[in-house]
């Protein structure tokens, strides 16, 4: 008796619970409803699936425990269960479908060309003063019959210095004029055990590789970047451009010199322009001259551009000198040649009268765009 009294007791128990789940499946329908209507994407949307008919889910553990509920009450018990979870998935396949709709016209609309948008212009770049200077010398060159030849800019102290004369204790070869390239030890780079690797002072460089390397007759320009150790200032930059030129071949004479750099000045500054060949020195040269072109503002009178000379100072030239000749195994007897250098900023900045080397470097579109 004892033990069936209990036994009553216990069903009465769990009738009670079983009855609890009915409430509390009923609840959990009205808060799960209430969460798919609040979701406010798919995503959302989907965590609330995951949470209530997942496989952690808090109605799949009541679905689980449905062996655990007595029998006279597994039927309304389930029934509830299977109701709630069929309004839940009817809720969230609703739902769905609306914020699937919403999410869509969104990204329609972000993909969106409007059509009646003005349209934005591109920026046309042009080429820089610099290249445009040096193409227009090749230019007068290569109508001269000339080839153009590049180099190193990472050249050797003898192609840079030695086998163009200058003497050893040169001033330009100290380390305060000259970038001298170092290796990552921090010691100085070599390529005959002395620190001679450097970045070229000047393009001569270029001239010495083409006597070396190419049949007589030669008739080369080289331009290129330089890189002198100057703090930038008006009239100098650390960074520039040379154009130099070389001719080697049987009967070359002064003549033939003053001739070609007369046409050149011609061609690039204008047909009026006067040239004159001033004595000077180099150490490659002999004899050798610096060239003036007439003030193309005061036309020799004299102004301020000119610093009242009436001449404006454009390359150094001369013919080459018979110790180059040789050393680079021409033999100066029966050949002879000249060889000119001049500065591609210098030349822009006489051309268009632009008072500061740095100008050409600064970037600024209103200053570039008006060449
Ligand atoms: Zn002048």
């Amino acid at each position: 008796m004892r033990v069936r009294r209990r036994r009553r007791g216990e069903e009465t128990e769990r009738k009670r619970e079983d009855m609890g789940i009915v409430d509390e499946v009923a609840a959990l329908r009205e808060q799960t409803l209430a969460r798919i209507a609040q979701a406010a994407d798919t995503a959302a949307l989907e965590q609330v699936r995951i949470g209530v008919l997942g496989k952690a889910g808090t109605l799949t553990a009541h679905l689980r425990s449905m062996g655990q509920v007595a029998k006279e009450e597994r039927a309304q018990v389930g029934k509830t269960v299977n109701e709630v979870r069929s309004a839940v998935e009817e809720a969230l396949a609703a739902r769905k479908a609306a914020l699937d709709a919403a999410e869509l016209a969104a990204a329609i609309d972000a993909a969106a060309v409007d059509v009646t948008l003005p349209g934005r212009a591109q920026q046309m770049g042009t080429r820089h003063l610099i290249n445009a200077i040096t193409d227009e010398i090749s230019e007068i060159f290569l109508g001269l019959g000339y080839t153009v030849a590049h180099g190193p800019e990472v050249e050797t102290d003898y192609y840079n210095f030695e086998a163009l004369n200058a003497p050893a204790d040169h001033p330009s070869r100290s380390l305060a004029d000259t970038f001298y390239v170092v290796d990552r030890s921090g010691d100085a780079a070599s390529v005959r055990g002395e620190s001679d690797v450097l970045l070229r002072t000047q393009t001569s460089g270029v001239q010495v590789h083409a006597m070396e390397d190419r049949e007589l007759p030669i008739y080369v320009i080289a331009p290129g970047k330089v890189y002198r150790r100057d703090v930038a200032d008006p009239s100098h930059l650390p960074q520039f451009h040379q154009i130099e030129g070389l001719v080697v071949d049987e009967g070359i004479t002064f003549g033939d010199l003053k001739g070609t750099l007369d046409y050149l000045c011609k061609q690039v500054f204008g047909e009026e322009r006067k040239t004159r060949f001033r004595a000077h020195y180099f150490p490659f040269t002999e004899p050798s001259a610096e060239v003036d072109v007439s003030c193309g503002i005061c036309h020799g009178e004299g102004c301020r551009m000119c610093k009242g000379t009436g001449w404006l100072e454009i390359l150094g030239c001369g013919m080459v000198d018979p110790n180059v000749l040789s050393m680079s195994g021409i033999d100066p007897e029966k050949y002879s040649g000249f060889a000119f250098g001049m500065g591609v900023e210098r030349i822009a900045c006489l051309k268009y009268n632009v008072p500061d080397l740095r100008m050409l470097l600064e970037g600024d579109m209103r200053f570039l765009r008006q060449f």
